[in-house]
């Protein structure tokens, strides 16, 4: 099984395909993630991909292309995997059609979860965490007791930086410039599921799970 999840910042895309990727046996690869652990490391990749990240911009293509096509060289992982947060550009959805065909694989699905912006900003402008202990909080899913307290140890509740409004509206104005034109590219290919994000996590893990069965 070979996949591709796609949706915006926010969408829960990430989460579900860890699940999925759980329940299925494939293999879960973040972009993100792996250029994460890069510059935590401080290799020569997560060298040149931190200062990117750091700004909110998109790594460069070719980076992201000579990284994915390693990981999908090795047998086994090539076998059956979810690629989330990649493709995020037409080059790169272009390249990743080179490195299949390089590699003899095929795609079965690009997966979209659909959430409404609005839904999208008011998921994450909820989301607050202690400054103290790290425990998360959401406004309104899970409200701490005492407002901007923390229910664990006292501790001042405090917003991500990148959850703030103004930079979450400037994170999805690069998904649907940059990544968006991409539904259409896999749309094109008979390649596309669409599955509504914006309900219960189960219901929505249960959708992806009828898609690809
Ligand atoms: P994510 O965890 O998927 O939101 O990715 C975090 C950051 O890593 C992004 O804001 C980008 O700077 C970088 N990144 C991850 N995947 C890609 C990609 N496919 N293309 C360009 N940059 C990426």
């Amino acid at each position: 099984m070979r996949l591709i999840f796609l949706g915006p910042p926010g969408s829960g895309k990430g989460t579900q395909a860890k699940i999925v990727a759980g329940k299925t046996g494939a293999k879960h690869i973040s972009t993100g993630d792996i250029l994460r652990e890069a510059a935590a490391a401080g290799t020569d990749l997560g060298v040149k991909a931190k200062r990117y990240m750091d700004a909110g911009d998109l790594v460069p293509d070719e980076v992201l292309l000579g990284l994915v096509e390693e990981v999908l060289s090795d047998a086994k992982t090539s076998e059956s995997f979810i690629l989330d947060g990649f493709p995020r550009t037409i080059p790169q959805a272009e390249g990743l059609d080179e490195i299949f065909g390089k590699l003899n694989l095929n795609l079965d699905w690009a997966i979209k979860l659909d959430v409404p912006d609005q839904a999208i900003i008011d998921r994450l402008t909820s989301r607050y965490f202690c400054a103290n202990c790290k425990a998360d909080f959401n406004t309104k899913t899970k409200p701490p007791k005492v407002e901007g307290v923390c229910d664990n140890c006292g501790g001042t509740l405090v917003q991500r930086d990148d959850d703030k409004e103004e930079v979450i509206k400037n994170r999805l104005k690069v998904y649907h410039e940059m990544t968006a034109p991409i539904e259409d590219f896999y749309s094109a290919k008979g390649k596309l599921k669409t599955v509504p994000g914006d309900r219960e996590f189960d219901e929505i893990t249960s959708d992806i799970l009828n898609v690809i069965s």
